[in-house]
């Protein structure tokens, strides 16, 4: 199979502008300014429209297995192609928990046979993730996973991370912490502040992220080895990371589109959709978090997708499950961040592709490159797409967008050289 896509702007780490790219087999075999003549199962005329490499989201919960009434591999895998998303890396919070070598060799299996969007997995630090034991991390690394994460909860006792740090920093790969001191987190339900007092929601203090954030900093510079920061929420958490990025030390973070785009003051809904882990910032944290893009202290951006069913999302703020289900809405965030806070629409393209390629060593993949695998999206920035439960392929309707017209519609995405989406619609059915 040999693709021509004429006219392209690509938006990319290693090509930008106007192109004409061809596709052969499974890569990008050609890049150039000029006309390419030559024999083609399938032109492709991308005028005024981009092309991007394939979103790589790194947090993603995917409920599979254990959960599947909120979500299963399939539903989550299709969801992430309709989000322009190729790559996912899933989060080990399953029932029973990836602790084990055989789990992840069941992600690996059940995901290559579905040939949706691709999967790397992330394995439980601990056992059960209850914190107490570490899983075999050598044996379960030879499987092919790309970092280790009790995610949902945090590594808590620093004997446990600093062993796994010292274990994780032979096999090259990162710890990814989520920061939240438990006994500080049940105070509330929201970020506390102005907001949690006006709409009378009981507050959860920011040092909650930041104290251990602090700690794991410091872990990472005695151990040197890498820690990668979940899902930041507040300024206090993006000023110790911008320090320790100036010492040098082996911490990479992220934060995800729902935090770049609501605050605490969107919570007037008492919307259960509008409850995540960490909360919501306020004006101030915001703020910091559009600068820790901007300044390069903000690594990545995810979309912690989780999630819920109606019915679990169906009670009170206070009784909500914490989660927002987020693969099909982060593309066209990014676009909304960079017209809403000037942005360079590039830089944050680089930041779900080339950038969590290279910390997760991921492979040939985040580039519109010759040689790289031709995992691409083709992407209409001005058509517009209504948010509606309809209109999500996920199980998870649990998004603040809901009623919301985004930009950015997706109309072609190809992994590994195959068309998975053509025209907007899956090519499978
Ligand atoms: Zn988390």
């Amino acid at each position: 199979m040999k693709i021509l896509i004429k006219n392209a702007n690509v938006v990319s780490h290693s090509t930008k502008g106007i192109k004409n790219l061809v596709v052969e087999n499974e890569r990008i075999t050609e890049i150039s300014d000029k006309e390419i003549e030559g024999n083609f199962n399938l032109v492709m005329d991308a005028k005024l429209k981009t092309i991007i490499p394939g979103l790589i989201d790194i947090h993603v919960h995917l409920r599979d297995p254990g959960f599947e009434e909120r979500e299963n591999l399939e539903t989550g895998l299709r969801a992430a192609l309709n989000g322009g998303v190729t790559s996912v890396g899933v989060m080990p919070n399953t029932e029973p928990c990836i602790d084990n070598p055989y789990l992840v060799d069941y992600l690996s299996l059940k995901s290559e046979k579905l040939n949706m969007a691709k999967l790397f997995s992330i394995a439980a630090v601990t056992k059960k993730r209850e914190g107490k034991e570490l899983v075999d991390m050598v044996k379960i690394s030879n499987r092919g996973v790309i970092a280790f994460s009790d995610d949902g909860d945090p590594v808590e006792d620093p004997l446990i991370m600093l062993k796994a740090l010292e274990i994780a920093k032979k096999l090259k790969k990162p710890i990814i912490n989520h920061c939240e001191v438990k006994e500080l987190s049940k105070l509330g339900y929201m970020r506390e502040g102005f907001y949690s007092h006006y709409y009378d929601i009981p507050g959860v203090p920011d040092i909650t992220e930041s104290i251990m954030v602090a700690r794991d900093i410091e872990m990472a510079r005695y151990a040197q080895s890498h820690v990668h920061i979940a899902h930041l929420s507040t300024k206090s958490s993006v000023d110790l990371v911008r320090q320790a990025k100036i010492k040098n030390i082996p911490v990479t973070c992220e934060v995800t589109h729902n935090h770049l785009l609501f605050t605490d003051k969107s919570i007037s809904d008492y919307s259960p959709n509008k409850k995540v882990n960490p909360p919501l910032p306020t004006n101030d944290d915001h703020l910091a978090l559009i600068e820790g893009i901007k300044d390069e202290t903000i690594d990545i951006i995810v979309s912690d997708h989780a999630p819920y069913t109606k019915e679990e999302k169906s009670v009170d703020f206070a009784k909500a499950p914490y989660g927002i289900s987020g693969l099909e809405t982060l593309l066209s965030s990014l676009i909304l961040i960079s017209k809403n806070y000037d942005v360079d629409f590039s830089k944050l393209i680089e930041k779900v592709t080339y950038v969590p390629a290279r910390i997760f060593d991921l492979g040939l993949i985040g580039d519109v490159k010759e040689g790289y695998l031709a995992d691409l999206v083709l992407l209409d920035p001005e058509k517009e797409w209504l948010v509606e439960e309809k209109s999500l392929v996920s199980k998870g309707k649990n998004t603040p967008f809901l009623g919301s017209l985004l930009p950015g519609k997706v109309e072609m995405v190809m992994v590994r050289g195959v068309i998975k989406i053509l025209g907007g619609r899956f090519t499978w059915n």
